[in-house]
């Protein structure tokens, strides 16, 4: 294994790395750096966050920056502001003890005039959020005529965030003649297109296999009725006193009832979505980081700006449709080389996309059966035993209180004062699970009936006339009045849309909506990525054209006709009002 000390670099980098505690080069630093030091290659890099990519590039670049020349001479882009401050102060790490080098970050969301006056100052790396240094180029604050290395990180995540025209127009303003390093987890063809255009010839590296998940990170799902899936949370959670973890969700809705719930349940948890201001995130990510927080609920693009190397878990509070992510989701656990737990609440029809994600992490996920109220209080209690063990006591402050409170306690013997005790602390477990209710795991043919008519938010006279809508979604898909409310809801904001009646199906339903809005809910909704499938949302047959059209609703979903399902099973329902 090849040494820092054998690659070339400055004693006072060397030294740098040292006060670092970095003692050996990770994988990508093997590969890269001699690559960077040694040749004029472009490189491709395929590698994870928290695999010392940062270091790879960065001590390199810090070596290849002159603090003598009043010019910026690298240019670092990359998705986030969290990033930006991130790879800002590593670089300002490296180089130490290396002359005054400056490096500045620059992103959305603050001054612009601070970040003008900065750069007129003169900087020699600038570390910048695309859309930002296009702002400091059109007002002539950044130059860019000395560039010789742009370093693209996490180009993955700035394309999913819509960055590619202007990192197509950066990449137009560097010197032909720089040197373009591009780091990415995931290769996808318009990152290809991105080095086919303004890459030379690179040398593609692959740190561990392309889009497999950590060695140490085991793949876990719960099956569990849609209805149940909070209630799975917090059970998980109670099974788990230690848990430092993060809970996706699809939506900022989701994300912010989800978090509501677990901060008034009790737990040590709150939200990160987009919705919330800048410094509201950075107050939340600050509490998670310095683990204030247990559990943090988000959604996928805000938790990007949080680098925290110790988790427990991660908790897929509703699996993404595309299987990348969730590998993204799952890499946040398992890290710096310590195990970690991934988890997917899944019912019937999401498991389909399990079996997508076990094709591309190449690994299968275990079913875990949900943890009993006898099986969690077990636990919850012998953690707070063993709390009791290993408690340092002796403070002078609760001293002064003992032989007071050893009277009181005098004609309680030692096994009802722990009974006394536990009952205490255990209250809301006890609460919770007492009654022995444990959730069951979906089977499909058993789909109960009565959930039909959960989720109903309130009562309308609507006067107007509705149309009958078929939708392929039923109750073995996990899909009742709450999932089709939520859909509606995310989908037609601020649209009032009378709702009336609901029939639920096991495979697919039919619900009524005041026909004013019917064709613009079809135009919505219809063939829209849903769940792990497409959602087909059309009028239903009157039954006159019923046998005419049978054709339409075949296959897997439907194997009848909806129809004629409908007059074996229709349910009794209820109108509904949404939005
Ligand atoms: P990154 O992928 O750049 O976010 O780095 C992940 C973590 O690894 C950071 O906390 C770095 O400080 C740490 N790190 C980077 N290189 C090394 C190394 N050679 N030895 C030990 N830790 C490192």
């Amino acid at each position: 294994m090849i040494q820092f000390e054998e690659m070339g670099f400055t004693p006072g980098i060397l030294k740098s790395i040292k006060e670092l505690g970095f003692e050996y080069p990770m994988p990508v630093q093997e590969k890269v750096i001699p690559l960077m030091l040694g040749t004029e290659n472009d490189i491709i890099a395929l590698a994870q966050t928290g695999t010392g990519k940062t270091a790879a590039f960065g001590l390199p670049l810090v070596l290849s920056t002159d603090p003598e020349m009043n010019s910026t001479q690298a240019l670092i882009l990359c998705p986030t502001r969290e990033l930006c401050i991130q790879i800002t102060g590593d670089l300002a790490d490296y180089s130490k003890h290396t002359g005054n080098l400056r490096i500045l970050a620059v992103y959305g969301g603050s001054s612009i005039e601070n970040q003008i006056r900065e750069l007129k100052k003169g900087v020699h790396i600038i570390v910048a959020t695309p859309g930002r240094l296009i702002d400091l180029i059109g007002r002539r604050a950044a130059r860019l005529n000395n560039v010789h290395t742009v370093v693209l990180d996490e180009a993955d995540e700035m394309l999913n965030m819509g960055f590619l025209d202007s990192i197509n127009e950066i990449l137009e303003e560097v010197p032909e003649g720089r040197r373009t390093l591009l780091f990415s987890a995931t290769m996808s063809p318009e990152i290809g297109s991105i080095a086919r255009k303004y890459m030379n010839n690179p040398s593609e590296i692959t740190i561990g296999t392309k889009n497999s998940s950590a060695e140490n990170v085991s793949h876990n799902y719960y099956l569990v009725h849609a209805r149940d899936k909070y209630k799975v949370l917090k059970r998980i959670a109670d099974f788990e006193p230690d848990i430092y973890g993060i809970v996706f969700c699809r939506t900022r809705k989701e994300t912010q009832e989800v978090a509501s719930n677990l901060i008034n349940d009790g737990y040590d948890a709150d939200a990160l979505h987009g919705e919330l201001s800048q410094s509201q995130r950075d107050a939340v990510m600050q509490k998670f980081r310095q683990k204030n927080l247990q559990i943090l609920v988000a959604t996928d693009v805000a938790a990007r700006g949080l680098d925290v190397d110790d988790l427990t878990h991660v908790i897929n509070y509703s699996l993404p449709d595309d299987p990348e992510i969730y590998t993204h989701r799952s890499g946040r656990t398992g890290r710096a080389g310590k195990t970690g737990i991934s988890i997917a609440l899944v019912h019937l029809r999401e498991k389909n996309n399990l079996t997508r994600i076990e094709r591309l992490i190449k690994k299968n996920f275990k079913s875990l059966p949900i943890p009993t109220g006898t099986e969690i209080c077990g636990k919850q209690l012998f953690n707070w035993v063993g709390k009791i063990e290993n408690v340092t006591t002796g403070h002078k402050e609760i001293e002064k209180y003992i032989p007071e409170i050893k009277q009181r306690f005098e004609n309680l013997d030692r096994e009802e004062l722990l009974r006394r005790v536990v009952t205490l602390e255990f209250e809301r477990f006890l609460d919770d699970y007492r009654l022995g209710e444990d959730l069951i795991a979906p089977v499909p043919e058993k789909a109960g009936r009565d959930e039909a008519r959960t989720g109903k938010r309130s009562r309308d006279h609507f006067e107007g006339d509705y149309t009958r809508l078929f939708i392929n979604r039923g109750k073995s898909d996990g899909f009742y009045p709450e999932q089709l409310i939520d859909l509606i809801n995310q989908n037609t904001r601020g649209a009032q849309i009378p709702i009336g009646k609901i029939d639920l199906m096991k495979d697919f339903s039919f619900f009524e909506v005041g026909s004013d809005h019917a064709d613009m809910l079809i135009r919505t909704l219809h063939n829209r990525q849903y769940m792990d499938s497409r959602l087909v949302l059309q009028k239903a047959q009157e039954k006159s054209d019923k046998k005419d059209r049978t054709g339409e609703f075949r296959g897997k979903r439907s194997s009848k006709h909806p129809e004629k399902r409908r007059s074996d099973k229709r349910q009794k329902t209820e109108r509904h009002y949404f939005n």
